[in-house]
């Protein structure tokens, strides 16, 4: 109905001059204060029916290594460090690998102790990765071993780097000194010759 239209343009007449008004009437004191935006237009992947957009995220994740700092420089460097419960009444005096900076067993701060070179030890079982998870950065499909060593008390997770393994089999560490990743990739496993 016509009266119905004209109270209709009325209000959306309105409605525009305020929109105007505030927005002449408010004064920018510098462009930094303006709200920008600064992602990348997302791509229209289909606009049939529902529109599909492919968007991608990202972000950018902090970790601090905290007291396992030295496990982390010491793979850099070729070096493979663990840890020792120091405490004299604790009754685990194995070593732990990776390293834990309190015994998990009496709470108590643990101490450092470097693996002998060359590191070698024993596939204690492993698992063929097809599909890796979120943020794995070695190329699919790849081995996971878990490796048992001398002395030390739990079992090590790595990448063999090639070849197939089998339960039992001798592996060597690897480590990435040129070029480190600065993670837990620095070391990884190698079929060891004997
Ligand atoms: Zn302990």
């Amino acid at each position: 109905m016509a009266g119905t239209d004209g109270d209709h343009s009325d209000t959306i007449d309105r409605l525009l001059v305020t929109r105007r008004d505030m927005t002449e009437g408010k004064k920018m004191k510098s462009t930094d204060e303006c709200t920008k935006y600064i992602g990348e237009p997302a791509t229209v992947l289909s606009s049939e029916r529902a529109v599909v957009i492919e968007w991608p995220r990202s972000l950018t994740h902090r970790h601090t290594y905290g007291k396992l700092t030295p496990f982390f420089k010491a793979l850099t460097e070729g070096r493979l460090l663990a840890t020792r419960c120091v405490n004299p009444e604790c009754e685990e005096k194995r070593l732990w690998l990776p390293p834990r900076a309190d015994c998990p067993d009496c709470n108590q701060p643990m101490a450092w102790q470097e693996i002998l070179q060359p590191v070698i030890g024993t596939v204690h079982t492993y698992a063929r990765v097809e599909y890796a998870g979120t943020a794995i950065e070695p190329t699919t499909p790849y081995y996971q071993v878990d490796v048992e060593l001398p002395g030390v008390c739990t079992i090590f997770k790595g990448c063999l780097e090639h070849g197939t393994p089998t339960i039992g089999m001798q592996v060597e560490a690897r480590f990435r000194t040129e070029n480190p990743t600065n993670t837990i990739l620095d070391i990884s496993w190698v079929p060891h010759a004997g």
